[in-house]
């Protein structure tokens, strides 16, 4: 496989195959996120090279996959000339695979028409990775998140209907002042996406972006970490989701939890207010990661 500059994927694709069907992300101006600067022009990888990647891939341990991420930050704006063969080719290399995901902004979801979605359901893509941060309103402007609160709600809507399964990132701390409201807007937000999966991560300012700027100019500041406890608490409180699989468990949390949502809120409330109480020890600062 051939990979260029730094590579991501969710905590949940760890044991799986990432092809690298895309270079970067087409927005690339969230301004938390240093993921792909280093990418500053986005751009598909020519077909036939992930194509051959594909096969190299088969021949060496096709066997073996049963997992296929695409990359980079948004693989699902790729066009269908591209998604179709290469769904293709990974189900014709890899007889074990049961599914392929990808990262996705709302926006590139609302691009292609609900008979594309349910043809790229039908050819293998079965999970689409979407992060919208926060659902209040004027977090997802400051945050330059490209989509808003009813773009994220359609594209969620557009995706069940064609059967994709949608994991929603949320990240505490990232409304700064408007914890509150952010934490409201969130869970609201997830309400109305009702994903299957739902995990929210803890922001960290990270050299070099335009929020680290904001934080230097002191008109941004992580919230203190009861704080970032209130608001995981309020979005726990409040998400209503059909049932979705809630996690915390990703480096950058103080606090690593686990369970379905609504079954276990009460559970997951107990335990955040246990650990704001102190009764719960927090991961401790050296031992978080992005
Ligand atoms: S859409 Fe995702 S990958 Fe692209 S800039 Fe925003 S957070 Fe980063």
């Amino acid at each position: 496989m051939r990979y260029e500059g730094k590579l991501y994927r969710p905590p949940s694709e760890a044991d799986s195959l990432i092809l690298q069907a895309t270079i970067g992300c087409s927005w690339n101006k969230c301004t938390y996120c240093d993921m792909y600067r280093d990418k500053p022009v986005f751009r598909l990888r020519p077909l036939e090279e992930c194509l051959e990647d594909l096969r190299a891939a088969g021949a060496a341990f096709g066997d073996e996959v049963e997992k296929l991420f695409v990359a980079d930050g948004d693989a699902l704006t790729m066009p269908m000339e591209h998604w179709s063969p290469i769904l293709a080719e990974a189900r014709r290399q890899f007889p074990k695979l049961t599914r392929v995901s990808c990262y996705a902004m709302a926006r590139n979801v609302l691009e292609k028409t609900d008979d594309e979605l349910a043809q790229l359901r039908r050819e293998g893509l079965r999970m689409l990775y979407v992060g919208p941060e926060s659902g209040d309103p004027l977090t997802l402007k400051r945050i330059a998140k490209g989509d808003g609160f009813d773009e994220h709600v359609e594209a969620a809507r557009r995706a069940r209907a064609a059967s994709l399964a949608l994991s929603v990132i949320v990240l505490l701390g990232i409304g700064g002042d408007r914890a509150d409201e952010h934490a409201r807007g969130t869970a609201d937000l997830v309400t109305r996406m009702d994903p299957a999966f739902f995990s929210a991560l803890t922001v960290t300012v990270v050299p070099g972006t335009p929020l680290a700027t904001l934080a230097a100019r002191g008109r941004f500041a992580v919230p203190a970490v009861p704080e970032l406890l209130r608001e995981l608490r309020t979005m726990v409180a409040q998400a209503a989701p059909t049932d979705a699989v809630f996690r915390t468990n990703h480096a950058s949390n103080y606090l690593p939890l686990g369970g379905r949502l609504p079954r276990d809120r009460a559970r997951i409330v107990a335990t955040i207010d246990a650990a704001l109480d102190g009764r719960i020890p927090l991961r401790p600062e050296g031992q978080r990661g992005l």
